[in-house]
């Protein structure tokens, strides 16, 4: 049976997701959560999204697909590769991990379709990061078409931030009324720390950055 008002998030525990999650909630009566492991160093990630999963009163899916981090070794996987700390003029930096998008949310589709979810959301978003080329706004829209043939179904692909920077994601977690709870409890930082991190990774600095932008504003 199809459930018009469901919805399947990708998520992963960090800010971006969990910010996604409860604008899930906001928006669908019916919210599933879906995390996956690829061989990430930080099993960390995991059980946190799976204790926010359970705060938000989310059912909860782990998904190995380690088979991703085997095929493509890179900086999030391989302990032994040390990560980029900016993005090499041509290429990406090795914290790109090749399909990782496309594999999530085509497992992700296959699992909802299962369950009778078309609506899948997932935290890309183009504004930020380091241009991957998964969290761009053409690539979602061609793997929506992609997903919609391959299965002959009408799945839609929510991207609620896809053009929202950080300083934006922290003012919808703020809207959403869990501010605190995305600052204090999720995983963001590439070295595994969660709420404000290490402080210094690619990731945590993204962050910083936008809440410091963000409080600024909303300190005025
Ligand atoms: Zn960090």
């Amino acid at each position: 049976m199809i459930q018009q008002d469901a919805a399947l998030v990708c998520f992963s525990g960090g800010q971006d997701s969990t910010t996604c999650l409860f604008w899930a909630k906001k928006h669908f009566s019916r919210v599933e959560a879906v995390c996956f492991t690829y061989g990430q160093k930080h099993s960390l990630e995991i059980e946190i999204a799976r204790t926010i999963a359970g705060q938000a009163n989310v059912p909860f899916h782990l998904l190995d697909v380690s088979l991703l981090g085997q095929l493509a070794p890179n900086s999030l996987t391989d302990p032994s590769i040390r990560m980029d700390e900016d993005k090499p003029a041509d290429s990406y930096p090795n914290t790109f991990v090749p399909g990782r998008n496309m594999v999530f949310l085509t497992f992700a589709a296959v699992m909802a379709r299962n369950k009778g979810i078309f609506h899948l959301v997932t935290g890309v978003s183009e504004a930020d990061y380091s241009g991957y080329p998964d969290c761009r706004d053409t690539f979602i829209r061609s793997l929506n078409v992609t997903l919609n043939l391959a299965m002959d179904e009408q799945f839609v692909l929510h991207t609620p931030l896809m053009n929202r920077d950080k300083k934006a994601v922290w003012q919808l977690s703020d809207e959403l009324e869990v501010f605190d709870l995305v600052r204090n409890q999720t995983l963001t930082c590439y070295n595994g720390i969660p709420a404000d991190g290490c402080g210094s990774c690619p990731a945590c600095k993204l962050r910083k950055e936008g809440l410091d932008s963000y409080l600024e504003t909303k300190n005025k």
